[in-house]
């Protein structure tokens, strides 16, 4: 199949039309940014944009999205919707011509570069007065009472925020092969909150967490949760209940052992991957763990001396 070279701009154009001038434009990814006009009109009231830039279109994927209002005023969706809610019926079939064939192999989402949250607070560095917070002593108290040590803190940047969307949360953040920063999970060190977790939105299955840490000519742990990680060497998290693409594929073409360490109360989700992994290439390389029922990686401290390695038929 050729694959065709399409002209973006009087896409762009109508796109400006509507909603004024773009604030950021990658053309490579075919992402450009407006003020949101729900943001700015419905719920601040203004006459102009809000300068914020909120409002994310991808017009290689015909898609949009607004980072502020999109769950609370379903300010997402495609561009259809987009333009046929605030453009002309002209612009609308003037868009339909223009707009590129739908393609299944493209992702449905977009995805923002993840950041760590502006109010994050490494817990290696903490200044003398914040040292004084009360938030500051509840953190301490729930990284003292997870084992977490001030090696761990250090080897992965934990810290934590008492501030803004992640309040009193520990964080662990993820970086990439280069350093970057690609993730982060977000522990509430609060008890009676509903939300024990809270990560930002992002293509988990492009993410292999931490991976400047990983050293492929060791054996390699896979445990379920950042959580897990941070109490062995050479430890990669789901991040969910099943193996990112990356992660796979990066298994399967560089790992020389691979071990399995899921909690004691998923074994079967543990011998499924087992089995999953433990062929062509990695037949014969991989091991699991079988902890018992009430027991995970955090609570032995990352002691596994007592359990033992092992291949299963
Ligand atoms: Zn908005």
């Amino acid at each position: 199949m050729i694959s065709q070279e399409i002209d973006f701009s009087p896409i762009i154009e109508i796109l400006e039309d509507i909603l004024g001038d773009y604030k950021m434009h990658n053309d490579y990814k075919g992402q450009i940014s407006f003020d949101c006009p729900v943001c700015s009109y419905e719920i601040k009231g203004l006459d102009t944009g809000d300068g914020k830039g909120n409002l994310e279109v991808n017009y290689k994927y015909n898609v949009y999205k607004c980072w502020s209002c999109s769950e609370s005023h379903d300010t997402h969706g495609s561009i259809y919707k987009l333009i046929k809610k605030y453009g002309t019926p002209r612009q609308l079939k003037k868009y339909q011509l223009l707009k590129p064939e739908e393609n299944e192999d493209q992702p449905k989402k977009i995805y923002k570069q993840v950041k760590l949250p502006k109010e994050f607070i490494s817990l290696s560095n903490v200044s003398k007065g914040l040292t004084l917070l009360p938030q500051y002593r509840q953190v301490l108290n729930y990284i003292k009472k997870r084992n977490i040590t001030e090696e761990i803190i250090k080897k992965f940047n934990i810290g934590f925020c008492y501030d803004g969307e992640y309040a009193n949360r520990v964080i662990i953040p993820s970086y990439d092969e280069d350093g970057k920063i690609n993730y982060f999970t977000g522990r509430s060190y609060l008890t009676n909150v509903k939300l024990k977790y809270k990560n930002p939105e992002a293509e988990k299955e492009q993410i292999i967490f931490n991976e400047y840490l990983i050293n492929w000519d060791n054996p390699i742990y896979i445990v379920e949760g950042p959580f897990d990680s941070i109490f062995l060497d050479n430890a990669i998290p789901m991040l969910g209940k099943k193996l990112s693409e990356k992660l796979s594929i990066k298994l399967y073409e560089t790992a020389k052992k691979i071990i399995i360490v899921l909690d004691g109360d998923a074994w079967n989700d543990a011998e499924r991957l087992y089995h999953k992994l433990n062929c062509g290439k990695l037949m014969g390389k991989v091991w699991i763990v079988q902890l018992p029922k009430d027991k995970d990686i955090a609570d032995l401290q990352g002691n596994l001396n007592n359990f033992k390695i092992k291949q299963i038929d």
